[in-house]
């Protein structure tokens, strides 16, 4: 099987000051050098740096990828899908279009984790004022993708763009068929803020919430959250998502009415009482995994499908720069390296099946350790 990442040929990061990236995971971050306060969209993705990048790709050399890229272990999303067989065989460095974009310049959040950030980031007066402008700048210059994550760096409900965008989704026509992607911490997720979002609802697809831990003392101390507002805001979230899988069903039955005239009048009795043809969300769960949370892996999964969560996804920490961690507290944090001294209790934990859960997405190094504790009983 060729080993191929259809990152830098689908995916784009828009971040601050006009910089683009075609995977945030290299290196370099994967800036291409093209800048869309000065150039259109397409010549930003397709710049001398950005091909460079992408025959990195190509010659299998990936010599931009950070070594620990979860892409890199195995064989996760390293497809033989046709379309990834084309690239390989055309060896085209250009895209003209991206399938994924990623809304990644505003950090606002209203929890401070330390792998992430050192404070609480809220952006206000002239600061506020500047990212409003750059914010219509981005979504006026980028063309309408199959998929959006309009909180990249920050708080869906927390970003005072992500959350403007969703609010007002009816004035952007041209992302109407755009699948949206929501990354939240949840708990500014109330049912009010929900229903404050309502004109996007439609097009949400997927909500996917960063939770690093299952007990109220560890996620204080990760996260820095109210553990009982989320629990809250999660359990909302499984009601709207079983309301939402439950109204689309009979919705779409109804419109799957035989002929035209029918149809319409199904249509309008739909939208007299309020039903749109709607799409179920996908929710997921994030979890970073590190020193501090390690031996809540196990209850993270009880608690999620408690939730009703459709993927659990494990994620081992790794080191931002923008974070409150040093090179040295981050490897201290990393107790699955190869040389942390936790390492023989990490696997212990690994071992626990209520990871063989069919939510359950173990990444990068997770997942090796995990088939080597299998190989080896
Ligand atoms: S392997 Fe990882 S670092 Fe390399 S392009 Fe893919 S996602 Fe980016």
């Amino acid at each position: 099987m060729t080993r191929f990442c259809n990152w830098p040929f689908e995916f784009a990061w828009i971040r601050g000051g006009g910089r683009v990236s075609i995977c945030c995971r290299m290196k370099n971050g994967g800036y291409t050098d093209g800048n869309l306060n000065e150039i259109g969209f397409e010549d930003a993705i397709n710049t001398d740096t950005a091909q460079a990048m992408r025959r990195s790709i190509l010659d299998g050399t990936y010599g931009y990828c950070s070594p620990d890229c979860p892409k890199l272990f195995g064989e996760h999303n390293m497809s033989e899908n046709t379309k990834y067989q084309q690239i390989l065989e055309n060896r085209s460095l250009t895209v003209t279009e991206i399938r994924h974009i990623v809304l990644g310049y505003d950090r606002s959040c209203s929890l401070a984790c330390p792998s992430c950030r050192k404070e609480v980031f809220t952006p206000v007066g002239e600061e506020l004022v500047r990212l409003k402008k750059y914010h219509d700048m981005v979504l006026e210059k980028i063309p309408a993708p199959e998929e959006m994550n309009v909180s990249g760096s920050g708080d869906a409900i927390g970003s005072v763009t992500a959350r403007m965008f969703l609010r007002n989704f009816g004035s952007y026509p041209k992302f109407g068929n755009t699948r949206l992607m929501l990354a939240t911490n949840a708990t500014l997720l109330t049912p009010k803020a929900w229903a404050s979002i309502e004109a996007s609802h439609h097009n949400i697809a997927v909500i996917s919430v960063s939770i690093d831990g299952a007990r109220e003392e560890t996620y204080r101390k990760i996260r820095t959250g109210d553990f009982q507002r989320l629990k809250e805001n999660m359990s909302f979230l499984c009601s709207q998502r079983r309301h939402y899988t439950t109204t689309s069903k009979i919705v779409n039955s109804f419109t799957k009415i035989r002929d035209q005239r029918e149809q319409a009048t199904t249509n309008r009795a739909v939208a007299r009482i309020g039903w749109r043809p709607c799409r179920p969300f996908r929710l997921e769960v994030n979890f970073i995994v590190q020193k501090g949370n390690y031996t809540e892996m196990g209850e993270m999964v009880d608690l999620c499908r408690h939730w009703q969560v459709d993927r659990l996804h494990f994620i081992p920490i790794r080191f931002w720069s923008s974070g409150a961690y040093t090179k040295e507290e981050m490897a201290e944090q990393q107790v699955f390296g190869s040389t942390h001294r936790l390492l023989g209790n990490f696997l212990e934990y690994l071992k626990d099946p209520r990871l063989d859960d069919a939510i359950v997405d173990l990444q990068g190094r997770l997942a090796a350790l995990k088939r080597q504790c299998q190989a080896t009983g």
